[in-house]
C-alpha cells in the first residue's frame, strides 16, 4: 500500500480518515434528533397552562412511537431512493437540509399554531429517512470486505452518536427548565445545521481524496443503478404526504394515534415479510445472497424485539424518572430528562472497551459470531427489564418515589445489550448485503427499529399513576418476550452458520471454476 493512503486509512484513531468527518456529521444529526424526542412526550402530555398540547399519556406516547417509527420506516424508502436515483451523498445532503426545516418549523410553534409541530415532525420523517440509512452506508464503504477493522469502525461511528445524544438532553433539560419548551426543540435545529455544514465542508472532501489515493471508482456519490421511476415514485410519496397533511390539518381526517401505532406496525410486519419475499424471488441473487438475505432476516426480527424494549427508553422510562424516580441529588432537581444521556453516557464509556474485546477476540478466533452477540443482547434487556419490574413493585408497595438506581441499573444493562446488537448490526448489514441492495438492505434493518419503537410506545403510554398496579405484569411481559426471542435465536445459531459456511465453499468453488484467479470471500 503506498504510503499516503496508508496513512490516510488508519488516520482517524487507526481507522480512514472519512470516519472522523462521518462520526461528527452523525454526532450532530443524532444531537438534534435526542434532543427532541424526550422533550416530545413532556411536552404533549403536559397541561396546557404549562405550555404543553395537553394530551392524554397514551395519545401522547403513541405519537412518539410513529414519530421514531416513521423516522425508521422512512429510511427503507430513503435507502431506495439512494440506490436507484440519488445516491448516498446527495441523500444525505438533501436529508440534512429537510431535517433542518423541520426543526425551524417546531420551533415556530412558538409563535404560530400547533400545525407547524406536527409539520415538522413530518418533515424530520423525511429529512431522517434519507440521512439515516445512507451515512451508516457510507461508513460501510471505507472498509473492504475482508477488512477486520470494520465491526470496530461501527464501533467508533456509534460513539459519535451517542456522544450526541448524551450532550442534546443535558442541553435542553437545562433549558427547557428556565426557558420553556421551544428553546429546547430551537436548540435541536442548531445541531443539525452544523451537521450539515460539517458534512458538506469536511466529510465530502475526506471521502474523495480517500478514493483518489485508492484509486477506486468512489461508489458513495452515486446510485448503483439509475431508475427512471424512482423521481417519479418520489414525487408520487411527496404528493400523498401533502394530501394527507391537508386533510389531517382541515379537519376532514381524524386520526387516533394509538390504533394507527397498532395499524402502522402490522402494516410493517407485512411489509417486511413482503419485501423479503421479493428480494428472495425476484432480484436474481444467487444462492449465496439469498441465504445472506436470509440471516439479514433473522437478525432483524431479534433486533425489533430487543428495540421494543429499548426503546421504551423516550416514554415509559422517561415518566418512569419524572413521575416515580426520587431525583432530588444535594437538594437540587435533576430534570426527568437527564436520565436519557445515562444509556448514550455509558455507551461512550464502554463502546471503546467492546470494540477493542472484539478485535482482541477476533485475532485468537474467539470473537462470537453476531448470531450469539444477539442472544446476549436479548438476554441483558431481559434482565434489564426485571430490575424495571422489581422497581415498580417497589413503588406500589413503598407509595413513595424509589431510587435513580433502578433506572441506572436498568440503562446499564440494556446498553451493554446494545452495544452487542446494534454496531454489530449494522456492520452485519453492509457485509452481508449484496452490494446492488446495500441501500435497501441497511433501510430494511432500520425496520427492526421502526418496530421497536411503535411497540415500545404502546407500553409507555401506561406508565401514570392510575395504571401503576399493572406495570409489574407488563414489565415482566417483556422480559418473557426477550427470554424466547433469545432461546430461538440460540437454538438457529449453529444451522444458520452451517448453511452459510456451505453456500459460501460451493459459491467459491463455482467463481474458481469461472475465474482461477481466487475471490475474495466475506468474512462472516
Ligand atoms: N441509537 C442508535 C441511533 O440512533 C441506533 C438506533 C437504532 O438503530 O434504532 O443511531
Ligand atoms: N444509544 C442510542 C443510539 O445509539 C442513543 C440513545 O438512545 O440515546 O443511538
Amino acid at each position: 500500500m503506498p504510503q499516503d493512503l496508508k496513512q490516510y486509512d488508519q488516520a482517524f484513531l487507526g481507522h480512514p480518515k472519512p470516519l472522523k468527518g462521518l462520526f461528527f456529521t452523525e454526532l450532530w444529526e443524532r444531537f438534534s434528533y435526542y434532543g427532541i424526542r424526550p422533550l416530545l412526550i413532556l411536552y404533549m402530555a403536559a397541561m396546557v397552562a404549562n405550555g404543553g398540547l395537553g394530551l392524554d399519556r397514551p395519545s401522547a406516547s403513541a405519537i412518539v412511537g410513529l414519530f421514531a417509527g416513521s423516522m425508521y420506516l422512512m429510511t427503507v424508502f430513503g435507502g431506495w431512493l439512494a440506490d436507484q436515483w440519488l445516491g448516498q451523498e446527495k441523500s444525505v445532503w438533501y436529508g440534512s437540509m429537510i431535517i433542518a426545516l423541520g426543526h425551524l418549523s417546531i420551533a415556530l410553534t412558538a409563535v404560530f399554531d400547533q400545525f407547524f409541530f406536527y409539520f415538522g415532525l413530518v418533515l424530520i420523517v423525511i429529512g431522517s429517512g434519507l440521512f439515516k440509512t445512507c451515512i451508516s452506508v457510507i461508513v460501510g464503504t471505507l472498509y473492504q470486505a475482508q477488512d477486520s477493522r470494520r465491526d470496530a469502525g461501527f464501533s467508533l461511528f456509534y460513539m459519535g452518536i451517542n456522544l450526541g445524544s448524551l450532550a442534546a438532553p443535558l442541553i435542553t433539560g437545562l433549558l427547557i427548565k428556565d426557558f420553556g419548551w421551544h428553546i429546547g426543540f430551537g436548540i435541536g435545529g442548531f445541531g443539525m445545521l452544523l451537521s450539515l455544514v460539517i458534512f458538506r465542508l469536511i466529510t465530502v472532501p475526506q471521502l474523495t481524496t480517500f478514493n483518489h489515493l485508492q484509486g477506486n471508482d468512489a461508489t458513495w456519490n452515486k446510485p448503483v443503478y439509475r431508475n427512471k421511476n424512482a423521481p417519479k415514485a418520489a414525487l408520487c410519496f411527496l404528493g400523498i404526504t401533502a394530501v394527507m397533511i391537508a386533510l389531517v390539518s382541515l379537519g376532514i381526517i381524524q386520526i387516533n394515534p394509538f390504533a394507527l401505532v397498532k395499524y402502522l406496525t402490522a402494516f410493517i410486519c407485512i411489509g417486511i415479510v413482503a419485501y423479503f419475499a421479493y428480494l428472495l424471488l425476484f432480484a436474481q441473487l444467487n444462492s449465496l445472497e439469498k441465504k445472506k438475505i436470509g440471516v439479514c432476516f433473522i437478525l432483524l426480527l431479534a433486533a425489533a424485539l430487543f428495540w421494543s424494549a429499548f426503546e421504551q427508553k423516550p416514554t415509559a422510562f422517561n415518566l418512569f424518572a419524572q413521575d416515580f424516580t426520587d431525583r432530588n441529588i444535594f437538594g437540587y432537581e435533576v430534570p426527568a430528562v437527564w436520565f436519557q444521556s445515562i444509556n448514550p453516557i455509558l455507551i461512550v464509556i464502554f463502546a471503546p472497551m467492546t470494540a477493542w474485546l472484539w478485535v482482541k477476540l477476533a485475532k485468537s478466533n474467539r470473537d462470537p459470531s453476531y448470531i450469539s452477540k444477539f442472544c446476549i443482547a436479548l438476554l441483558l434487556a431481559a434482565a434489564g427489564f426485571i430490575l424495571m419490574m422489581l422497581a415498580s413493585m417497589q413503588v406500589l408497595h413503598s407509595g413513595s418515589n424509589v431510587s435513580p438506581l433502578w433506572l441506572i441499573g436498568t440503562l446499564l444493562l440494556l446498553t451493554l445489550g446494545e452495544l452487542c446488537l446494534s454496531p454489530i448490526g449494522l456492520s452485519t448489514m453492509t457485509k452481508l448485503a449484496p452490494t446492488i441492495l446495500r441501500g435497501q438492505v441497511m433501510g430494511l434493518w432500520f425496520t427492526a427499529s421502526a418496530l421497536g419503537n411503535l411497540m415500545a410506545s404502546l407500553v409507555g403510554g401506561q406508565v401514570s399513576a392510575d395504571e401503576i398496579q399493572h406495570l409489574p405484569e407488563l414489565f415482566l411481559r417483556c422480559v418473557i418476550a426477550l427470554m424466547i426471542g433469545a432461546i430461538i435465536l440460540w437454538l438457529l445459531r449453529k444451522p444458520i452458520h452451517k448453511l452459510l459456511n456451505q453456500a459460501e465453499t460451493a459459491d467459491s468453488t463455482q467463481t474458481q471454476a469461472k475465474n482461477p484467479i481466487p475471490a475474495q470471500a466475506d468474512t462472516l
